[in-house]
Protein backbone atom coordinates (compact mmCIF):
# COMPACT_ATOMS: atom_id res chain seq x y z
CA UNK A 1 0.00 0.00 0.00
CA UNK A 2 1.31 3.29 -0.90
CA UNK A 3 1.99 5.51 1.96
CA UNK A 4 -0.03 8.70 1.63
CA UNK A 5 1.14 12.07 1.49
CA UNK A 6 0.58 15.34 3.43
CA UNK A 7 -1.82 16.51 0.23
CA UNK A 8 -3.62 12.86 0.41
CA UNK A 9 -4.20 13.67 3.80
CA UNK A 10 -5.25 17.02 3.71
CA UNK A 11 -7.90 15.86 1.12
CA UNK A 12 -8.67 13.57 3.39
CA UNK A 13 -9.82 16.03 5.97
CA UNK A 14 -10.99 18.63 3.32
CA UNK A 15 -14.26 15.77 2.04
CA UNK A 16 -15.08 15.89 5.65
CA UNK A 17 -15.58 19.48 6.58
CA UNK A 18 -19.45 21.17 7.32
CA UNK A 19 -20.27 23.68 4.98
CA UNK A 20 -21.04 26.67 6.14
CA UNK A 21 -22.47 30.12 4.44
CA UNK A 22 -19.81 32.37 6.14
CA UNK A 23 -16.94 30.53 4.71
CA UNK A 24 -15.57 32.75 1.87
CA UNK A 25 -12.68 30.63 1.00
CA UNK A 26 -11.92 27.30 3.15
CA UNK A 27 -9.30 24.66 2.81
CA UNK A 28 -6.59 24.88 0.16
CA UNK A 29 -5.33 28.07 -0.38
CA UNK A 30 -2.86 29.91 1.94
CA UNK A 31 -5.21 30.88 4.36
CA UNK A 32 -9.24 30.75 5.19
CA UNK A 33 -11.08 33.69 4.65
CA UNK A 34 -13.95 34.28 6.42
CA UNK A 35 -16.79 36.73 7.07
CA UNK A 36 -17.64 37.94 10.32
CA UNK A 37 -21.12 39.78 11.26
CA UNK A 38 -20.72 43.28 11.56
CA UNK A 39 -22.60 42.96 15.08
CA UNK A 40 -20.66 40.24 16.67
CA UNK A 41 -17.12 40.33 18.72
CA UNK A 42 -15.21 37.51 17.46
CA UNK A 43 -13.96 34.76 20.17
CA UNK A 44 -11.40 32.90 19.84
CA UNK A 45 -9.83 30.06 21.64
CA UNK A 46 -6.73 27.31 21.40
CA UNK A 47 -5.76 23.90 22.79
CA UNK A 48 -3.61 21.67 22.65
CA UNK A 49 -3.70 17.39 22.80
CA UNK A 50 -0.56 16.00 23.14
CA UNK A 51 -0.05 12.05 23.54
CA UNK A 52 0.62 10.81 27.12
CA UNK A 53 0.12 14.15 28.94
CA UNK A 54 -4.21 14.99 27.60
CA UNK A 55 -4.67 11.20 26.88
CA UNK A 56 -3.36 8.27 27.52
CA UNK A 57 -1.31 6.37 24.52
CA UNK A 58 -3.66 3.67 23.95
CA UNK A 59 -6.93 6.18 23.71
CA UNK A 60 -8.80 5.64 20.59
CA UNK A 61 -8.30 8.06 17.30
CA UNK A 62 -11.96 8.79 17.16
CA UNK A 63 -12.00 9.51 20.92
CA UNK A 64 -8.92 12.03 20.54
CA UNK A 65 -10.73 13.38 17.50
CA UNK A 66 -13.59 14.27 20.20
CA UNK A 67 -11.82 15.32 22.84
CA UNK A 68 -9.28 17.70 20.77
CA UNK A 69 -12.52 19.42 19.49
CA UNK A 70 -14.73 19.08 22.31
CA UNK A 71 -12.18 21.02 25.05
CA UNK A 72 -12.02 24.13 22.15
CA UNK A 73 -15.34 24.12 22.48
CA UNK A 74 -16.13 24.24 26.24
CA UNK A 75 -13.92 27.20 26.22
CA UNK A 76 -16.15 28.79 24.02
CA UNK A 77 -18.99 27.61 25.95
CA UNK A 78 -17.52 29.16 29.17
CA UNK A 79 -17.46 32.57 27.13
CA UNK A 80 -21.06 32.05 26.24
CA UNK A 81 -19.92 32.03 22.64
CA UNK A 82 -21.55 30.73 19.60
CA UNK A 83 -19.38 28.57 17.57
CA UNK A 84 -18.77 29.04 13.87
CA UNK A 85 -15.36 27.78 12.58
CA UNK A 86 -12.18 25.96 13.79
CA UNK A 87 -8.97 25.38 12.63
CA UNK A 88 -6.31 22.37 13.07
CA UNK A 89 -2.61 21.23 13.51
CA UNK A 90 -2.01 17.54 13.20
CA UNK A 91 1.31 16.40 14.14
CA UNK A 92 1.29 12.92 13.61
CA UNK A 93 4.31 10.46 13.90
CA UNK A 94 3.23 8.94 10.51
CA UNK A 95 1.11 9.20 7.42
CA UNK A 96 -2.00 6.64 8.63
CA UNK A 97 -5.36 7.07 6.58
CA UNK A 98 -7.13 4.19 8.80
CA UNK A 99 -5.97 6.32 12.01
CA UNK A 100 -6.59 9.77 10.05
CA UNK A 101 -10.24 8.37 9.11
CA UNK A 102 -10.80 7.24 12.34
CA UNK A 103 -9.54 10.64 14.13
CA UNK A 104 -11.93 12.37 11.68
CA UNK A 105 -14.95 10.38 12.61
CA UNK A 106 -14.71 11.72 16.00
CA UNK A 107 -14.17 15.35 15.06
CA UNK A 108 -16.44 15.80 12.23
CA UNK A 109 -19.32 13.95 14.23
CA UNK A 110 -18.95 16.53 17.16
CA UNK A 111 -17.96 19.50 14.35
CA UNK A 112 -21.48 18.61 12.17
CA UNK A 113 -23.78 18.60 15.54
CA UNK A 114 -22.04 22.51 16.70
CA UNK A 115 -21.93 22.79 13.17
CA UNK A 116 -18.69 24.11 13.51
CA UNK A 117 -16.63 24.75 10.01
CA UNK A 118 -13.13 23.12 9.54
CA UNK A 119 -11.55 26.18 7.94
CA UNK A 120 -7.47 25.34 7.81
CA UNK A 121 -4.85 23.84 9.38
CA UNK A 122 -1.07 22.45 9.53
CA UNK A 123 -0.13 18.94 9.15
CA UNK A 124 3.68 17.67 9.96
CA UNK A 125 5.68 14.75 11.34
CA UNK A 126 6.39 14.35 15.17
CA UNK A 127 5.47 12.81 18.27
CA UNK A 128 1.00 12.74 17.95
CA UNK A 129 -0.11 16.44 19.08
CA UNK A 130 -3.25 17.94 18.36
CA UNK A 131 -3.76 22.20 18.40
CA UNK A 132 -7.04 23.38 17.75
CA UNK A 133 -8.23 26.84 17.04
CA UNK A 134 -12.26 27.65 18.04
CA UNK A 135 -13.70 30.94 16.83
CA UNK A 136 -16.83 31.65 17.97
CA UNK A 137 -19.05 34.89 18.05
CA UNK A 138 -20.76 36.74 21.19
CA UNK A 139 -23.10 39.92 20.66
CA UNK A 140 -21.16 42.71 22.11
CA UNK A 141 -20.96 43.19 25.95
CA UNK A 142 -22.28 39.40 26.79
CA UNK A 143 -19.49 37.59 26.98
CA UNK A 144 -19.09 35.29 30.21
CA UNK A 145 -15.63 36.63 32.08
CA UNK A 146 -14.16 35.66 34.67
CA UNK A 147 -13.60 38.65 36.42
CA UNK A 148 -17.37 39.60 37.29
CA UNK A 149 -17.93 37.89 39.81
CA UNK A 150 -19.91 39.69 43.00
CA UNK A 151 -20.06 39.40 46.59
CA UNK A 152 -23.48 37.88 47.66
CA UNK A 153 -23.16 35.43 43.88
CA UNK A 154 -24.25 31.71 44.30
CA UNK A 155 -21.92 29.47 42.50
CA UNK A 156 -22.99 26.72 40.46
CA UNK A 157 -21.61 23.85 38.30
CA UNK A 158 -23.33 22.18 35.30
CA UNK A 159 -23.76 18.41 34.85
CA UNK A 160 -21.81 15.95 37.51
CA UNK A 161 -17.83 16.49 38.41
CA UNK A 162 -15.33 13.30 39.33
CA UNK A 163 -16.00 10.64 36.46
CA UNK A 164 -12.96 11.63 33.87
CA UNK A 165 -10.82 11.60 36.82
CA UNK A 166 -12.58 8.41 38.13
CA UNK A 167 -11.96 7.20 34.81
CA UNK A 168 -8.63 7.49 34.86
CA UNK A 169 -8.18 6.08 38.71
CA UNK A 170 -9.44 3.01 37.09
CA UNK A 171 -6.34 2.96 34.56
CA UNK A 172 -3.90 3.36 37.66
CA UNK A 173 -3.48 7.05 37.04
CA UNK A 174 -3.89 10.01 39.77
CA UNK A 175 -3.59 9.89 43.28
CA UNK A 176 -6.72 7.91 43.98
CA UNK A 177 -6.54 4.36 44.51
CA UNK A 178 -10.06 2.83 43.01
CA UNK A 179 -11.26 -0.39 44.00
CA UNK A 180 -10.27 -3.89 42.25
CA UNK A 181 -14.04 -4.83 41.24
CA UNK A 182 -15.27 -2.45 38.88
CA UNK A 183 -17.54 -4.14 36.40
CA UNK A 184 -16.73 -3.26 32.83
CA UNK A 185 -19.95 -1.78 32.65
CA UNK A 186 -19.20 0.93 34.81
CA UNK A 187 -15.98 1.77 33.59
CA UNK A 188 -17.20 2.18 30.59
CA UNK A 189 -19.86 5.02 31.61
CA UNK A 190 -16.76 6.70 33.35
CA UNK A 191 -14.53 6.16 30.20
CA UNK A 192 -17.20 7.72 27.98
CA UNK A 193 -16.80 11.15 30.29
CA UNK A 194 -12.83 11.33 30.11
CA UNK A 195 -13.18 10.55 26.41
CA UNK A 196 -16.28 12.03 24.78
CA UNK A 197 -16.51 15.50 27.12
CA UNK A 198 -19.47 17.17 26.32
CA UNK A 199 -19.00 20.87 25.79
CA UNK A 200 -22.03 23.25 27.60
CA UNK A 201 -22.29 25.21 24.45
CA UNK A 202 -26.21 25.64 24.89
CA UNK A 203 -26.10 26.46 28.54
CA UNK A 204 -23.12 29.10 28.09
CA UNK A 205 -25.07 30.60 25.14
CA UNK A 206 -28.25 30.60 27.74
CA UNK A 207 -25.77 32.34 30.55
CA UNK A 208 -24.65 34.81 28.28
CA UNK A 209 -25.90 38.18 29.83
CA UNK A 210 -26.95 36.48 33.18
CA UNK A 211 -23.82 34.57 34.78
CA UNK A 212 -21.28 37.36 36.28
CA UNK A 213 -18.55 35.09 35.64
CA UNK A 214 -18.08 31.26 33.54
CA UNK A 215 -15.30 29.34 33.53
CA UNK A 216 -15.12 25.81 32.57
CA UNK A 217 -14.03 22.87 34.59
CA UNK A 218 -10.88 21.43 33.16
CA UNK A 219 -7.81 21.53 35.70
CA UNK A 220 -10.33 20.59 38.54
CA UNK A 221 -12.89 22.99 40.25
CA UNK A 222 -11.06 24.29 43.23
CA UNK A 223 -8.35 25.39 40.77
CA UNK A 224 -10.30 26.62 38.30
CA UNK A 225 -12.67 28.38 40.79
CA UNK A 226 -9.48 29.80 41.78
CA UNK A 227 -9.31 32.20 38.73
CA UNK A 228 -12.34 33.12 39.08
CA UNK A 229 -11.39 34.59 42.44
CA UNK A 230 -8.56 35.60 41.30
CA UNK A 231 -9.83 37.69 38.70
CA UNK A 232 -12.82 38.87 40.41
CA UNK A 233 -10.95 40.07 43.15
CA UNK A 234 -13.15 38.24 46.01
CA UNK A 235 -13.55 34.99 47.98
CA UNK A 236 -15.65 31.51 46.36
CA UNK A 237 -17.02 29.50 49.91
CA UNK A 238 -17.47 25.90 47.85
CA UNK A 239 -19.61 23.05 49.97
CA UNK A 240 -17.74 20.22 48.93
CA UNK A 241 -20.68 17.88 49.76
CA UNK A 242 -22.94 19.67 47.97
CA UNK A 243 -21.10 18.92 44.07
CA UNK A 244 -22.90 17.27 41.95
CA UNK A 245 -21.85 13.53 41.47
CA UNK A 246 -23.41 10.69 38.66
CA UNK A 247 -24.79 7.56 40.00
CA UNK A 248 -22.13 5.57 39.27
CA UNK A 249 -19.52 8.09 40.81
CA UNK A 250 -21.63 7.81 44.04
CA UNK A 251 -21.47 3.27 43.30
CA UNK A 252 -17.57 2.93 42.71
CA UNK A 253 -16.43 5.85 45.35
CA UNK A 254 -17.75 6.97 47.85
CA UNK A 255 -16.03 9.74 51.27
CA UNK A 256 -12.33 11.12 50.70
CA UNK A 257 -12.20 9.12 47.42
CA UNK A 258 -14.66 10.59 45.67
CA UNK A 259 -14.31 14.45 47.30
CA UNK A 260 -11.04 14.25 45.74
CA UNK A 261 -12.25 13.02 42.50
CA UNK A 262 -14.85 15.61 42.12
CA UNK A 263 -12.92 18.87 43.85
CA UNK A 264 -10.00 18.42 42.03
CA UNK A 265 -9.90 15.86 39.11
CA UNK A 266 -10.14 17.60 36.46
CA UNK A 267 -11.27 16.81 32.66
CA UNK A 268 -14.82 17.11 33.57
CA UNK A 269 -15.49 20.32 31.06
CA UNK A 270 -18.72 21.38 32.84
CA UNK A 271 -19.04 25.06 33.33
CA UNK A 272 -18.33 27.01 37.09
CA UNK A 273 -20.18 30.25 37.01
CA UNK A 274 -21.28 32.62 39.33
CA UNK A 275 -25.23 34.29 39.17
CA UNK A 276 -26.66 36.79 41.57
CA UNK A 277 -28.57 34.80 43.98
CA UNK A 278 -32.16 36.98 42.55
CA UNK A 279 -31.41 34.80 39.29
CA UNK A 280 -31.75 31.28 40.92
CA UNK A 281 -35.16 30.45 39.45
CA UNK A 282 -33.74 31.85 35.68
CA UNK A 283 -30.70 29.74 35.89
CA UNK A 284 -32.84 26.51 36.95
CA UNK A 285 -35.49 27.61 34.25
CA UNK A 286 -32.84 28.06 31.43
CA UNK A 287 -31.03 24.86 32.69
CA UNK A 288 -34.10 22.47 32.53
CA UNK A 289 -35.10 23.70 29.13
CA UNK A 290 -31.87 22.87 27.70
CA UNK A 291 -31.93 19.36 29.54
CA UNK A 292 -28.83 19.69 31.75
CA UNK A 293 -28.66 19.40 35.27
CA UNK A 294 -27.10 22.95 37.39
CA UNK A 295 -26.42 22.35 41.00
CA UNK A 296 -25.62 25.39 43.89
CA UNK A 297 -22.46 24.72 44.82
CA UNK A 298 -21.27 27.82 47.10
CA UNK A 299 -21.25 31.60 47.78
CA UNK A 300 -19.40 34.72 47.01
CA UNK A 301 -17.80 36.63 49.58
CA UNK A 302 -15.57 39.33 49.95
CA UNK A 303 -12.21 38.50 50.68
CA UNK A 304 -9.30 36.50 48.73
CA UNK A 305 -8.97 32.75 47.41
CA UNK A 306 -11.14 29.54 47.28
CA UNK A 307 -12.15 27.82 50.50
CA UNK A 308 -13.81 24.19 50.87
CA UNK A 309 -16.21 22.70 53.60
CA UNK A 310 -17.83 19.87 54.12
CA UNK A 311 -21.60 19.64 54.39
CA UNK A 312 -21.25 19.99 58.50
CA UNK A 313 -18.84 23.07 58.60
CA UNK A 314 -15.81 21.60 58.56
CA UNK A 315 -12.91 23.13 56.81
CA UNK A 316 -11.27 20.70 53.81
CA UNK A 317 -8.31 21.32 52.01
CA UNK A 318 -6.01 18.68 49.00
CA UNK A 319 -3.00 19.65 48.53
CA UNK A 320 -3.64 19.61 44.61
CA UNK A 321 -6.30 21.66 43.88
CA UNK A 322 -5.99 20.55 39.75
CA UNK A 323 -3.41 20.32 37.15
CA UNK A 324 -0.21 22.08 36.12
CA UNK A 325 1.76 21.04 33.93
CA UNK A 326 4.59 22.60 35.45
CA UNK A 327 4.43 21.51 38.43
CA UNK A 328 5.41 18.31 40.19
CA UNK A 329 2.63 16.18 40.77
CA UNK A 330 1.82 15.85 44.98
P1 LIG B 1 0.95 26.44 3.23
O1 LIG B 1 2.12 25.66 2.71
O2 LIG B 1 0.51 27.56 2.34
O3 LIG B 1 1.07 26.80 4.67
P2 LIG B 1 -0.30 23.93 3.65
O4 LIG B 1 0.34 23.09 2.62
O5 LIG B 1 0.18 23.83 5.07
O6 LIG B 1 -0.29 25.44 3.15
O7 LIG B 1 -1.85 23.65 3.65
C1 LIG B 1 -2.61 23.67 2.47
C2 LIG B 1 -4.05 23.94 2.81
O8 LIG B 1 -4.54 22.87 3.59
C3 LIG B 1 -4.26 25.21 3.62
O9 LIG B 1 -5.51 25.77 3.25
C4 LIG B 1 -4.33 24.69 5.03
O10 LIG B 1 -5.10 25.54 5.86
C5 LIG B 1 -4.99 23.35 4.83
N1 LIG B 1 -4.61 22.36 5.85
C6 LIG B 1 -3.39 21.80 6.07
N2 LIG B 1 -3.41 20.92 7.08
C7 LIG B 1 -4.68 20.93 7.55
C8 LIG B 1 -5.35 20.26 8.60
N3 LIG B 1 -4.72 19.41 9.43
N4 LIG B 1 -6.66 20.53 8.79
C9 LIG B 1 -7.30 21.41 8.03
N5 LIG B 1 -6.75 22.06 7.00
C10 LIG B 1 -5.44 21.84 6.76
MG1 LIG C 1 1.27 25.41 6.24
Amino acid sequence: MRTPGEFDLIERIRRRVVARGDVVLGIGDDAALLAVPADRQLVIAMDTLNAGVHFPHDTRAADIGWKALAVNLSDLAAMGAEPAWCTLSLSLPEADDAWLDAFLDGFSELAAMHHVALVGGDTTRGPLSICVTVHGFVEPGRALRRDGAQAGDDVWVSGTLGDAAASLALRGIGSVNAPRDVSPEVAAALAVRLDRPAPRIALGRALAGLATACIDVSDGLLADAGHISHASGVALAIDIDALPASDTLRDVFEGEARRRLQAAGGDDYELCFTAPADATERVKTLAREIGVGVARVGRVGVGAGVVASTSDGRAWSIARTGFDHFMPSA
